[in-house]
């Protein structure tokens, strides 16, 4: 979460009944052309990247047998940040932000890593000085902690965080929640409630998520929740049977998840990464896998995405296709939280078959101040969605100097992949972040997804990979890749051969349907259609023609054994370990109820092996990496750095 304007945070109503949605938008579109016009030649960047990890505060209280969310981030966050704000040039370590729930806080590296090999090596232990700090902030007597958990399993349910609040399902109440109470929003920045509330306002309603519960022996058919406190009915009618039902921003907001940033040398191969790592986000996703409970039910589903969709989701009724367009411009398929709908590369342009919903008219204008028409569209697309959050402070901007009303949109698109343009008055160059992946426990484990993407990319720019494909196929396999056990049980459409630009045949033939292993540990495509390389293989490639330290090299191998056996199955995803936990747990009862005891001990289960304390070589190896804190002297010289 970067940027956080403060001031006082206007209604829906507000803004609706002074246009400044339009006003927004109009401003918003202004500021990117010159925004771009400014910065579309910036001269050379160098790789920088960097990730992002959210933590969840949790307190085991051991007598009572309860885990609990612990909702103590504005308390402990302005001491995260003190180094920051005593030092806000200095070298620092680490960075600290707000995150949606107040028992949320986000770390980052104090600085992004630059170009070297080097720079791997230090990432889990960046990761783990994190973790340190949060948790030196809390009371270990009293059985708080830090976990880097995708969702927590019994979010919603009576008493889930400490303190313990009722839910205001009046509509006075900010989310009208029959589950998640307003206090559990981080209190320590107005941007968040505002958000929750005017997203349920433009919807018209509260939001609404089903998620397909995991039907077991003993789970009544149909499954039908009962709701207390539904006073006017609105939850009772949205709730879909054999389906989890959740009601609030916070249900996806609330969850945790690990994301990286990386810094091109210019905003052409922003683009082409962008794209190329736009089929790779589904696949990600599944080996990535960790968060199968929700509302303290075992569902059929094994990761967040399509339950943080759903919980941001302020398109109105007639935009959904539920009733004929009167007061809204379009029908919009997707939430403004889901997976892209164009590519931005030249060679993107023919795999982008999917309807791209966009204003021809603000689409025009762009293109008539000299952007492309490619860029265009995105942008123009991005622009669909109104502005959810306006400080009335921020109104009149100077629009050859600011950037907040582009920013305010972009930064509410929260898709599975962005294109970061430069901040104004900043040395950052152009960007894409990569946003699909589910939160470990272990800082080992998260490391490695973040050394094994860095890689990816290095691998796709220097042997020229390309994994296009059809974007209506990278969202097919974005609802497969959550399936239960997707790495090991789904196929997922992917490009058959990487070498090539294009060939002269249908673009459907250049890709077939492939299973995780096959995509990331290479093997026979079947049917006489030749060997998949595989990315790990790929990637053992590249490092074997870059210089790389001893030590280095050493925690990149434990890294790719760790994707490689994720994506084979010789070890399994925390979904499927938390899954075996429920099931054999002596209190489950096969109906899909994860009680308040099972809980308390899957999330003691959880911080003991995210401390190291309970081994669990099923799910991770039990080894160490060489990490450091520091890049070794010897290497700093050699590449003349201080
Ligand atoms: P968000 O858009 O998610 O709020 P931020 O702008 O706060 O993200 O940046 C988050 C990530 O970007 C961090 O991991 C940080 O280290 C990294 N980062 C910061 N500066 C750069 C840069 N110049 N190039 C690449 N990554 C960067
Ligand atoms: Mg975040
Ligand atoms: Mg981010």
């Amino acid at each position: 979460m970067g940027l956080l304007s403060l001031g006082k945070p206007l209604t829906w109503e507000e803004i609706k009944a002074n246009n400044y949605h339009e006003h927004v938008r109009r401003h918003g579109l202004i500021q990117f052309v010159n925004l771009y016009n400014r910065l579309k030649d910036r001269p050379c960047d160098v790789l920088k990247w960097g990730d992002e990890v959210e933590y969840m505060l949790v307190k085991l209280d051991h007598k009572t047998k309860s885990a609990k969310l612990l909702l103590s981030a504005e308390k402990v966050l302005p001491v995260l940040q003190e180094h920051e704000e005593m030092n806000p040039n200095g070298d620092l370590k680490t960075l600290w932000r707000p995150e949606y729930a107040a028992y949320m806080v986000e770390g980052t590296p104090g600085k992004p890593y630059g170009g070297l090999m080097a720079h791997l090596n230090t990432v889990e232990a960046n990761m783990k000085l994190r973790r340190q700090q949060v948790i030196e902030l809390l009371n270990k007597e009293e059985g708080e902690t830090a976990l880097s958990l995708t969702a927590f399993p019994r979010l919603g349910c009576p008493n889930f965080s400490s303190p313990s609040y009722e839910p205001d399902s009046t509509d006075e109440g900010v989310s009208k929640s029959l589950f998640f109470p307003d206090e559990v929003i981080y209190p320590g920045h107005p941007r968040f409630r505002t958000l929750t509330k005017n997203i349920r306002k433009r919807r018209g309603e509260k939001v609404a998520i089903n998620i397909p519960i995991f039907k077991d022996i003993n789970t009544p058919s149909p499954f039908v929740e009962k709701f207390t406190n539904d006073y006017d009915g609105e939850s009772a009618l949205a709730a879909k049977p054999d389906h989890v039902y959740m009601d609030c921003m916070g249900f996806g907001m609330g969850n945790s998840c690990l994301q990286m940033t990386f810094q091109a040398c210019n905003i052409d191969e922003a683009r082409h990464l962008y794209d190329q790592l736009t089929p790779l986000c589904p696949i990600f996703l599944a080996l990535s896998a960790a968060s199968p409970l929700y509302k303290g039910y075992v569902t059929d589903h094994d990761c967040r995405w399509n339950v943080i969709a759903g919980s941001v989701d302020d398109r109105t009724k007639e935009e959904r296709n539920l009733e004929p367009l009167k007061n809204n411009k379009f029908v919009i398929p997707k939430s403004r939280y889901d997976s892209i709908d164009s590519y931005l590369s030249p060679n993107g342009e023919r795999y982008s078959d999917i309807d791209l919903i966009l204003d021809e008219k603000d689409c025009q204008e762009l293109m008539d101040a000299g952007i492309d028409r490619q860029l265009a569209r995105h942008i123009a697309h991005l622009f669909i969605r109104d502005t959810v959050s306006v400080f009335a402070e921020k109104i009149d901007q100077d629009d050859t100097q600011d950037s907040d009303h582009f920013e305010n949109i972009q930064s509410t698109n929260w898709q599975t992949m962005r294109f970061k343009p430069p901040p104004v008055n900043s040395n950052i160059g152009w960007r894409v972040e990569f946003r699909p992946i589910e939160v470990q426990l272990t800082d080992f484990e998260n490391a490695a997804f973040v050394v094994f993407l860095v890689l990816l990319t290095r691998t796709i720019l220097s042997f020229k990979l390309n994994f296009l494909m059809q974007l209506s196929k990278v969202d097919a396999n974005m609802q497969q890749a959550q399936k239960r056990n997707a790495v090991l049980d789904s196929m997922f459409h992917f490009r058959k051969d990487l070498r090539s630009c294009s060939c002269d045949c249908p673009i459907e033939k250049e890709q077939c349907l492939m299973s995780v292993n096959t995509i990331i540990n290479g093997g026979p495509l079947g049917d006489g259609q030749g060997e998949f390389p595989g990315l790990i293989p790929l990637i053992n490639q590249y490092v074997s023609t870059v210089e790389t330290d001893l030590d280095t090299r050493c925690t990149i191998m434990c890294y790719l054994k760790f994707i490689s056996d994720r994506a084979s199955g010789k070890l399994m995803t925390l979904a499927t370990w938390i899954r075996n936990f429920v099931s054999e747990h002596p209190e489950y009862k096969q109906d899909s109820v994860v009680t308040d005891q099972i809980n308390y001990d899957l999330i003691s289960a959880c911080d003991r092996i995210t401390k190291g304390d309970l081994k669990v070589p099923e799910l991770v190896h039990i080894i160490e990496s060489k990490s450091s804190n520091d890049i070794p002297n010897s290497i700093k010289i050699a590449q003349d750095i201080k």
